[in-house]
């Protein structure tokens, strides 16, 4: 089954705002195994809008409008798209009354125009509207493609889409069935590598499928199967996790769109009942600021050290002046001695420092991305690695705290 997006506005056509409402809903559809083939924009304009709507009821399966659906003159999806179908436009009964309610609880006047809110495709079923008035529509059509109307405001759009719209296409799903996806997380492989590594695997891709998705310091697969029943969908994207994982097992930390890295170690620490603290130099406090992002964590983090200059790191860490002097901040010394010094200053079961060139200048001679990224578990001596990390102090910086993470994983 293969989608098209149009997303109706001036505004948006215009680059006055962003279509965010595509992005959102595009992402929803891939997860589910729909594949979105075009996504278009186009004004408030009745000729225009009818003409790319014909165009995308000949190319595709499912045919998604978003915006145009309010009380005002501008707002005419539903007009055009029911003049296309031949469709004629209904009230629902539901929805006026939810717009008289709150008329006359508000006080506000009747105004015809506001009923227009309640209108729907004669044939179509009604998408309620959660947080808003304006209905939303799906059209099944036996012989062409389906075609869903949607409000614009995002408050209104993103609660239809979750609630009402993904619940019914994937009660249908694609024309096999059920689907089910999975995403899978990976840190400290690059994109190109897991792809190099899986290859096989994604050429042979049909069912399930196999998406790469890289983001900052990590990479993420959806696994994405369909079958007759959910049993079945989910024991071929277990298959594939299986295959998958053979290979890449060491890299793997995680399941699911939200769960960051920084969560799954906060947990691994709070099971393991194991403190933790960091000494930052480059990374300025990111590291411990991430871990700050995980509710629970104080089970865990006593606190740590942001030592950005050399007298920062001899007075705050204790670390010998000569240690900085001889060896130079960005260097493997200095990085196991913050390690072993913050672990020793709080007591805690491990520590992680970093310390390296955040760019655009090279420092000591070495270019930005060069970071050593040090650790200290208990009772064991502290050591140090080193990175090359690329595109820019923020994602140096990004990638640092990631792999700072990914060490206590292990
Ligand atoms: P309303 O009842 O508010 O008129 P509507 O369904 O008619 O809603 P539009 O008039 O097209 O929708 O858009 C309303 C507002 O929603 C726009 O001003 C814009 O801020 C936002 N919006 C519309 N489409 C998008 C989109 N694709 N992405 C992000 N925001 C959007
Ligand atoms: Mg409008």
């Amino acid at each position: 089954m293969n989608a098209e997006i149009v997303a109706v506005g001036t505004e948006l056509l215009l680059g006055q705002i962003a279509n965010t409402n595509g992005a959102y809903l595009a992402q929803k559809l891939a997860g589910i195994g729909i594949n979105v083939y075009y996504q278009t924009v186009v004004g408030d304009n009745p000729k225009r809008l009818e003409a790319v709507f014909k165009t995308a009821q000949n190319r595709s399966d499912l045919v998604i409008l978003i915006g145009g659906l309010g009380p005002t003159k501008d707002d005419l999806t539903k007009q055009v798209v029911a003049h296309a179908l031949g469709e004629d436009l209904v009230t629902d009964e539901d929805a006026l009354a939810k717009i008289t309610a709150f008329q006359e609880q508000s006080g506000r006047l009747n105004t015809p125009n506001n009923q227009l809110q309640a209108l729907k495709l004669a044939h179509a079923d009604t998408l309620p509207n959660a947080t808003g008035f304006a209905v939303g529509d799906l059209y099944r059509d036996p012989d062409g493609a389906d075609v869903v109307l949607l409000p614009g405001p995002p408050s209104e759009f993103t609660v239809m889409v979750d609630q009402q719209l993904m619940p019914r296409l994937m009660a249908k799903g694609t024309n096999q069935g059920v689907i089910f996806s999975k995403v899978m997380r990976f840190i400290g492989i690059g994109e190109s590598e897991l792809v190099t590594n899986l290859g096989d695997l994604i050429d042979a891709q049909t069912n399930p499928t196999i998406a790469p998705y890289a983001k900052v310091g990590e990479v993420t697969l959806r696994i994405t199967a369909t079958a007759k029943t959910q049993a079945e969908a989910e024991d071929k994207v277990n298959g594939m996790v299986e295959d998958v994982l053979e290979r890449d097992r060491q890299y793997f930390y995680g399941y699911g769109d939200d769960n960051s890295l920084a969560q799954v170690v906060v947990h691994q620490l709070i099971d393991a009942q194991l403190t933790v603290t960091a000494a930052e130099s480059l990374t300025a406090g990111e590291f411990q600021s991430t871990l700050g992002d995980v509710p629970g964590v104080s089970a865990v983090f006593p606190g740590g050290f942001v030592t950005y200059a050399n007298e920062a790191k001899v007075s705050l860490l204790s670390i010998p002046q000569h240690i900085v002097d001889d060896f130079g901040v960005v260097s493997e010394e200095t990085a196991v001695w913050m390690a072993q010094q913050a672990k020793l200053k709080l007591a805690t079961d491990v520590a992680v420092s970093f310390t390296g060139v955040a760019g655009p200048d090279k420092l000591e001679g070495q270019p930005a991305g060069t970071v050593w990224i040090g650790i200290a578990f208990k009772d064991q001596p502290a050591e140090a690695h080193l990175y090359h990390f690329a595109n820019g102090r923020a994602q140096i910086r990004r990638s640092s705290v990631l792999t700072g993470l990914d060490l206590i994983r292990q």
